[in-house]
């Protein structure tokens, strides 16, 4: 069986075919500036990264240039589009409605329609790659798979905030999550790794990328997580705030900033970046910090100390820890960052293991603490697209 998996943002289109036998990658790419006339098209296969410019006014363009260069004589993997057996969409909010992954129908694409109000940046692009994939290979099932639905299990005292009963009633503001994909994949992974039924299993998983957001989950399922209405909550990012005080909003806006720069200003300029004043990518701060950068040392201590105080909270209301798991980008790479983790979780039980912090890098999964730690840290490799896949793979051979 042969799987698309398609992730689509406002003016990119993120993919990868899968044949699902053996759970390989034929070909995966990047269609960059889509709404545009000079497209970018990074297509990779064998290794090899071929780039081409084209023009894709809309999505519906876009997914058509995928598909030809998916057969293509040269670049391509398959012969026909026919060999495609299931399309898996990556779709963001599917708010209280959805709790696993589907089929896509008319009901369902209802349902994300539903809630653009929750996810105006992101379920409209997820929309226009459904309806240009159906457009473009219409006789072959399509499915979703929710970022929040992995966090429907959260319970009310977990998802509910403190305001007005009608907030949520009326206006569905409550915490929803995200991430809930690569939560997903690395508890389920952490599970085989540690010899665990995924449905017994106590984690802590930490998704640490340019987005970042923790998962407390207790027997396999989401009872926590850090993200909340929007991803704006939670953990310092490398451009979100994280938690602050919501009364700032308020008190900058009588300062005299308008809502969409407050908006902006906590989304696109605070986090990493906003401490440093620097960059909002890890790899900087960190070689800047070496060098007696005091904002960006700030940035780094800010950034591990919410993680820690984050693991405090999620271990007094989990009913056991069987590991802590890190994954993303930083999480998976970046050892100075996973070896003060470790430290910050020393009164936990964790004992770092320099060693072994060095060896899990490039893509490899393993313990980051010693033999015998009270409290095991591991690194998990995410990945969503295989994820994707493997739901869409289910519920295609299941006739659903
Ligand atoms: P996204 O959330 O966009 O999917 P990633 O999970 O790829 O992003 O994470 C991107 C971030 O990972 C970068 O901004 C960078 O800070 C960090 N990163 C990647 N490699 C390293 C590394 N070797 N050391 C430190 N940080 C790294």
């Amino acid at each position: 069986m042969k799987v698309f998996v398609v992730n689509c943002g406002s003016s990119s289109i993120k993919y990868q075919l899968f044949d699902m036998k053996d759970e390989s990658v034929l070909a995966k790419g990047l269609l960059e500036r889509v709404g545009s006339d000079s497209a970018l098209l990074h297509h990779k296969t064998d290794g090899v990264t071929h780039e081409k410019q084209v023009a894709a006014p809309n999505h519906t363009a876009g997914m058509t240039t995928i598909l030809e260069a998916l057969v293509d004589p040269k670049i391509g993997v398959i012969r026909s589009i026919d060999e495609i057996d299931g399309v898996g969409h990556r779709v963001v909010h599917g708010a209280e409605e959805i709790t696993g992954s589907a089929r896509i129908d008319e009901a369902l694409i209802d349902v994300i329609r539903r809630n653009i109000e929750l996810a105006p940046l992101h379920n409209p692009p997820n929309l226009a790659g459904i309806e240009a994939a159906m457009e473009a290979i219409p006789n072959v099932p399509q499915v979703a798979v929710f970022d929040t639905a992995f966090l429907a299990t959260l319970p009310p005292k977990a998802y509910r905030y403190a305001v007005p009963e009608d907030w949520y009633s009326r206006f569905h503001v409550r915490r929803y999550g995200f991430h809930g994909t690569s939560h997903r994949y690395v508890t389920l992974r952490a599970a085989e790794l540690l010899g665990r039924d995924p449905a017994q299993v106590n984690l802590i998983t930490c998704h640490l990328g340019n987005g970042c957001s923790m998962t407390a989950v207790a027997g396999g399922k989401a009872v926590d997580h850090s993200m909340g209405m929007t991803p704006l909550e939670g953990l310092v990012m490398g451009t979100r705030s994280g938690d602050i005080d919501p009364a700032i909003i308020l008190y900058m806006l009588s300062r005299g900033l308008s809502a969409e720069q407050v908006d902006e200003a906590l989304n696109k300029s605070s986090g990493l970046l906003g401490l440093s004043g620097l960059s909002n990518d890890m790899r900087d701060l960190l070689a800047a910090a070496g060098k007696g950068g005091r904002n960006a040392e700030l940035a780094v201590e800010i950034f591990v100390y919410r993680i820690v105080k984050y693991v405090g909270a999620y271990y007094t209301i989990l009913p056991g820890l069987d590991a802590v798991v890190l994954t993303g980008g930083i999480g998976e790479n970046s050892v100075p960052i996973r070896r003060m983790i470790c430290a910050g979780l020393r009164r936990l039980g964790a004992v770092g293991d320099e060693r072994r912090n060095e060896a899990v890098v490039g893509g490899r999964a393993g313990p980051i603490t010693a033999e015998g730690s009270a409290l095991p840290v591991w690194v998990v490799p995410t990945n969503e697209e295989l994820m994707i896949a493997r739901d869409t793979r289910a519920i295609v051979a299941a006739g659903r």
